[in-house]
């Protein structure tokens, strides 16, 4: 396994800043050709080294106006920026051929279709592929990648830090870069130009990776929640701080976004109005985005830190982890671009699927994903669809009330190895399932008491709050 490190500069001055800048911009222009050109169906069994030969023939190359490795491992790195793009529009299209096709061999030749990016002669999925692969556009502008035999390390007193030398713009002429560190970069560098400071990025093996602290050896289900991480089937919450951090994070966006539209307005009033200086006043000094992507930073960094130890808290006690598969999207991306809470609810999900995988493969437990379809609707005390109250769902039989993440967390336990219920299993057809099953064990057992009014509602173990 690679683990990406990162080496920061260190008094990096405003010359050779500029000249990196400077390079790390003409290369964003040939990353967005790249992606203008190869980043649809147009592109998709194009490699890197025929683009690169034909931008050689054609005089493409002359007018980037920089040198010839820069350029060509700028393809190189945006053609794998594609591939990765593509490559996440496959997961939903492999679950579509799983429905649409009825055989294993027209299902397996499908696979390999897409496998293979062959995909494009076959009606369906070509059709799937262009509804699930959006086109995608160039946004870096700000990045060098430098290949390991064009840069050189050194050091200017023994045990001091260490300085890098990178090419320039100019044949055979570096730009050299101070770094924080005592520990040389190698391999294949990225550099990455932020707010005044320049950031080598490069990957190393990492053996130790692997953690030294054990899984535990129980088999839990996992709910994922919005006021806390996750829920397990013992009823325990974990990281519970995580409703608190998105609430305030939400607020103030909602308030500040506000505030910059309004700011917007009036600059493009100065604009249309013919003062232009004072519309470029306004833009450079309260609609920057410096404070704001530092603020969002931060509240990132809360976010995972506090995920990842909820998580180790759940790996603690289980061998084997039930959970959701997260990765699914549950709301179009139109509608989540629009509502704050969604938008950030729906990247929490992601990081709590990146540490329940991550973790449990450093730790050596087991993940098993499973359909969630309907699992904070059924009370598991009878199996029957109880009654929801907002986080409370209420036993209609038996009378019991649970937590409802806590009853979701036993659900999706027990989802795992239910052999009706698959992870493909349609959302409509699961509810079906459940009420046959209801059904089923209506007419087999004797006719409940059914006076549930008489007995008390109570809290099974752990369920209180
Ligand atoms: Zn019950």
């Amino acid at each position: 396994m690679k683990l990406t490190r990162i080496a920061y500069s260190k008094n990096l001055n405003a010359g050779k800043r500029g000249q990196l800048e400077e390079q790390a911009k003409l290369l964003g222009r040939v990353r967005s050709l790249v992606w203008q050109r190869y980043g649809s169906v147009a592109g998709v069994r194009v490699s890197d080294r025929a683009t690169r030969d034909e931008w050689m023939a054609d005089g493409t190359a002359d007018t980037f106006g920089v040198l010839a490795n820069a350029w060509k491992e700028t393809v190189r790195d945006a053609v794998a920026d594609i591939k990765a793009n593509r490559e996440a529009a496959k997961v939903p299209v492999r679950k579509a051929i799983h429905r649409h096709y009825k055989t294993d061999e027209e299902r397996k030749a499908a696979y390999v279709a897409l496998k293979r990016d062959t995909w494009a002669d076959d009606p369906f999925l070509r059709r799937l592929m262009r509804k699930h692969w959006k086109r995608g556009r160039n946004h870096t502008n700000n990045q060098i990648v430098v290949r390991s035999d064009q840069y050189r390390t050194y050091h200017l007193a023994e045990g001091g830090n260490v300085w890098l030398a990178v090419p320039s713009l100019i044949r055979r002429k570096t730009v050299t870069i101070p770094l924080n560190t005592t520990v040389a970069p190698c391999g294949t560098l990225r550099i990455i130009l932020r707010e005044g400071l320049a950031e080598v990025h490069y990957a190393v093996d990492a053996p130790d990776l692997r953690e030294s602290r054990p899984c535990g050896d129980a088999k839990l289900g996992v709910d994922k929640g919005y006021t806390e991480v996750l829920t397990d089937s013992d009823g325990n919450h974990h990281g519970r701080n995580l409703g608190g951090l998105l609430r305030t994070e939400s607020d103030y966006l909602k308030a500040t976004n506000a505030r910059r539209a309004k700011i917007r307005s009036m600059a493009e009033k100065a604009h249309k109005a013919g003062d232009a200086a004072k519309a470029d006043r306004i833009k450079a000094n309260n609609l920057g985005m410096v404070k704001r992507n530092r603020r969002r930073a931060r509240f990132e960094s809360r976010v995972r830190t506090t995920t990842f130890t909820a998580v180790h808290a759940v790996v603690d006690k289980a061998a084997q982890v039930v959970a959701e598969d997260l990765t699914r999207p549950f709301v179009s991306r139109k509608k989540l671009r629009k509502n704050t809470n969604r938008r950030l609810a729906a990247w929490t999900k992601g990081v709590t699927a990146e540490a329940l995988t991550s973790v449990s493969e450093r730790r050596g437990s087991a993940l098993s994903l499973v359909n969630a379809a309907y699992t904070s609707q059924v009370a598991p005390c009878c199996r029957i669809l109880g009654k929801r109250q907002r986080d409370r769902l209420h036993c209609t039989q038996c009378g019991v009330v649970w937590q409802a993440d806590h009853a979701a967390a036993v659900n999706i336990l027990k989802r795992d190895g239910d052999s009706g219920i698959t992870l493909w299993t349609r959302h409509d057809r699961v509810k079906e399932l459940l009420q046959e099953r209801i059904d089923r064990r209506r007419t087999r057992l004797p006719v409940q008491d059914s006076s549930p009014r008489g007995r008390r509602a109570k809290y099974p173990i752990n369920a209180q709050q």
